[in-house]
C-alpha cells in the first residue's frame, strides 16, 4: 500500500513475493526512515489459522509511525493487510501441535527520492511472511546474558520506544561484545546511570520474587512488548502479583545470590519465552535458577503457547480468527 501526500493510503496490492526496485537516493537507504512490526499466525486444532493480537501490533505501529515523522497507517488497514497476506499463504502455516508458525512482517519505509532530511512525500508499507519452526528446536534451555555496559540502545528524547531498525543496527556492536564475552544475548541498561535494566537485543526481561513476577517500566527507552503486556495479565490469571518496577544489576545479582529472585526470563514473539541461565557482567558473574528453566517461567511459557495454538480458551479475546 502505498501513501503520498495530499493523497493518503492507495493503491494496496497483493502480489507474489519479489525483490523491490530501489532508487540510490532513496530517503530510506540514507535516513533510515523504517518501521517494522512482527507477529505470529498459528495453525488450531481444527485447522483454522489465527493471529496473536494484531490489533496490538497495529497500534504499536502507530506509535512507531509517530516517532519518525512518518503517516499513521489506519488499525484496521493493517489487519485487513495481514490478514490477506495470511489467507493467501494459508498452506504454510505450520501444522497445529507444536510451536511452528508463519512470522508475519510488516514495515514501512520512505518511497521519496531525494538527498535532505525531512520527512518523504511518500512511503510504502508492506507486509512478507515466512513459515518460522519452534525457537529451541531440541528443549527449552536458558539463554547466557552479557550486561552491556560499553554500549547503550536508547537514550531518554530518543527511539527506544519505537520498532525502527535503527535501533537494531545500534545493537550490533554490542550482541558481537556479548558473543565474544561468551554469552548468547545483551541485556540493555539504561543510558544515563548504566544501572537500571531495561530489555534484550529482542526481548522484554521479567524477574521472579516468589509469588511476585517484575517487568522494568517503560521508560521510553524500552520496546512495549506485545508478549510482556500479555505476561502482566496471565500472570494474575495464574494468581500471580505482577507488576512493572525498576530492577538495577545489584539488586540483580543481590538477590539472586540471597534467594529472593528465584527466575529470570525474557519474553517476546520470536521465543514466546525464554528462561535466563547465566549472567555475566564486567564485575562478575552469576548462575540463574541454577542454570535450569524456572518454574514459573515454564508454566506462563506453557499457558501462553496453548491459547496462540489453540489448545486453550483464549479468555481474553486475544486471538484473531481467519477461519
Ligand atoms: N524488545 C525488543 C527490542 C524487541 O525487538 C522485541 C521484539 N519485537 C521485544 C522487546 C518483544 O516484543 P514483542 O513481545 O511485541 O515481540
Amino acid at each position: 500500500i502505498r501513501w503520498t501526500e495530499g493523497r493518503g493510503w492507495h493503491d494496496a496490492q497483493l502480489t507474489p513475493y519479489a525483490p523491490l526496485s530501489i532508487d540510490p537516493a532513496n530517503m530510506t537507504l540514507h535516513y533510515a526512515q523504517e518501521i517494522f512490526e512482527g507477529l505470529k499466525a498459528y495453525r488450531r486444532p481444527d485447522g483454522s489459522v489465527a493471529t496473536f493480537r494484531p490489533q496490538a501490533n497495529a497500534e504499536r505501529f502507530q506509535v512507531s509511525a509517530r516517532r519518525l515523522a512518518m503517516p499513521e497507517l489506519p488499525v484496521e488497514t493493517f489487519i485487513e493487510a495481514c490478514d490477506a497476506l495470511v489467507r493467501q499463504d494459508k498452506d504454510w502455516v505450520p501444522e497445529h501441535g507444536g510451536e511452528a508458525s508463519l512470522y508475519l512482517r510488516p514495515f514501512m519505509i520512505a518511497a521519496e527520492v531525494g538527498l535532505g532530511v525531512r520527512p518523504a512525500n511518500e512511503y510504502l508499507f508492506i507486509v512478507i511472511a515466512s513459515p518460522a519452526g519452534p525457537y529451541f528446536a531440541d528443549g527449552v534451555k536458558p539463554v547466557s546474558v552479557w550486561l552491556s555496559e560499553n554500549y547503550v540502545r536508547a537514550v531518554p528524547g530518543g527511539m527506544g520506544f519505537a520498532k525502527t531498525g535503527g535501533n537494531y543496527a545500534a545493537s550490533l556492536l554490542a550482541q558481537a561484545e556479548a558473543a565474544e564475552k561468551g554469552c548468547d544475548q545483551v541485556v540493555w541498561l539504561d543510558a544515563l546511570e548504566h544501572r537500571w535494566v531495561e530489555e534484550m537485543g529482542g526481548m522484554n526481561l521479567y524477574f521472579v520474587y516468589g509469588d511476585k513476577i517484575v517487568t522494568p517500566e517503560l521508560t521510553g527507552s524500552l520496546l512495549a512488548g506485545i508478549t510482556r503486556d500479555s505476561l502482566l495479565t496471565l500472570a494474575r490469571d495464574l494468581g500471580y502479583e505482577s507488576v512493572e518496577g525498576r530492577i538495577s544489576t545489584e539488586q540483580w545479582r543481590r538477590d539472586t545470590e540471597n534467594g529472593t529472585l528465584t527466575e529470570v526470563f525474557a519474553c517476546g514473539t520470536a521465543a514466546a519465552i525464554t528462561p535466563v541461565g547465566r549472567v555475566k557482567s564486567t564485575t562478575g558473574e552469576w548462575l540463574q535458577s541454577g542454570g535450569e528453566p524456572g518454574e514459573l517461567t515454564m508454566q506462563l511459557r506453557n499457558k501462553l503457547l496453548a491459547i496462540q495454538t489453540g489448545a486453550e480458551a483464549d479468555e481474553h479475546g486475544w486471538m484473531h480468527e481467519l477461519g
